[in-house]
């Protein structure tokens, strides 16, 4: 079997496209225009470019873009007191604070600190509890994209075998629970799970989300398996994911590539939440998206 190939560049354009759409519809409706703030604290150099193409795909949805840099050495207090005042701004409706944050600031704090219902990371307590229980919420970007890079893949997710390998807050744990939402039967495994590659070879969906180079190996995929590999590793000049792909693409059912797969979907979902918290906030039923 060779895989199909899961076309995450292609699939984030068609989201982005009714993304665009929605906006317009807020527009013309409602006279609205979500906007949506970044927070960048120091100048680590591919920070700056992530913040900088958010702006831009931000502003080509239709939608407004505000930037906030703040130096290096700026205080966990001075974050805390820009977050607090993006909180307050009505024309604000998504609030990102871009990570890694300088040593001296808690971004636990500065996390919890944004308002839930305009947290497009999904990265609050409050987001991550709405997850856990099963109610609406903004849910994590990469997860999100992650699951909907499966849909056109295999529509009806219920009952089949998901491992998710990783246990991160950022990705491993949300992608389970979203993949438990789909009524799946998740097994999450993580760095001290005995027998991976067993594990791994029960998945009729295989998510790997370690940050170690082709760590799962091809051999370790089922006949027939759909595969997201959300690993971005950078070895030489090459980008490569966690799953060995030439060789886990002659068993799966489809498989992303890295680059190109889930990363594009990332950002997508970052504009889809930020056109969800718009509406939202104003007791707008959720733009069809
Ligand atoms: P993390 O370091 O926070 O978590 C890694 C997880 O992998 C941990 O839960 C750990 O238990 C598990 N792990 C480590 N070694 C293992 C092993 N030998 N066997 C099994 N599990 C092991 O990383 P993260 O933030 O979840 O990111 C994971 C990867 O996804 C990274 O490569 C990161 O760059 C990438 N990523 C991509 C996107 C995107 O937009 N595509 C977004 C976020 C993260």
């Amino acid at each position: 079997m060779t895989a199909e190939i899961i076309d995450g560049k292609a699939v984030a354009a068609g989201l982005r496209e009714k993304i665009a759409g929605a906006v317009a519809a807020l527009q013309e409706a409602n006279s609205l225009t979500p906007g949506l703030a970044v927070v960048l604290v120091g100048d680590d150099p591919a920070s700056h470019v992530y913040v900088r193409n958010k702006g831009i795909a931000t502003k080509k949805a239709g939608m407004r873009s505000i930037e906030h840099r703040l130096p290096a050495d700026a205080r966990e207090e001075d974050v805390v007191a820009l977050v607090r005042r993006l909180n307050a701004d009505d024309a604000v409706d998504g609030i990102l604070v871009q990570m890694p944050l300088p040593g001296q600031i808690d971004a636990h704090r500065v996390i919890n600190e944004i308002d839930p219902d305009k947290d497009v990371d999904g990265l609050t307590e409050t987001n991550a509890g709405r997850l856990l229980l099963g109610k609406k919420g903004l849910e994590p970007c990469t997860p999100q994209g992650s699951v909907i890079l499966i849909k056109p893949v295999e529509k009806k997710l219920s009952g089949l075998n998901a491992v998710v390998v990783g246990r991160s807050i950022l990705v491993g744990k949300p992608l389970s629970l979203l993949l438990l939402g789909e009524n799946c039967t998740v097994t999450m495994a993580h760095s001290r799970t005995k027998d991976l590659a067993d594990v791994c070879r029960s998945a009729d969906i295989l998510c790997a989300a370690v940050g170690k180079a082709e760590l799962v190996r091809g051999d370790w995929v089922r006949e027939g398996a759909i595969v997201i590999d959300v690993g971005i590793n950078r070895v030489g000049d090459r980008l490569i994911g966690d799953v060995e792909y030439a060789a886990a693409a002659q068993r799966a059912r489809a498989i992303t590539p890295v680059p190109g797969g889930v990363g594009p979907m990332t950002i997508a979902c970052l504009l889809k939440n930020t056109v969800l918290a718009a509406a939202r906030r104003r007791g707008l039923s959720d733009p069809e998206i």
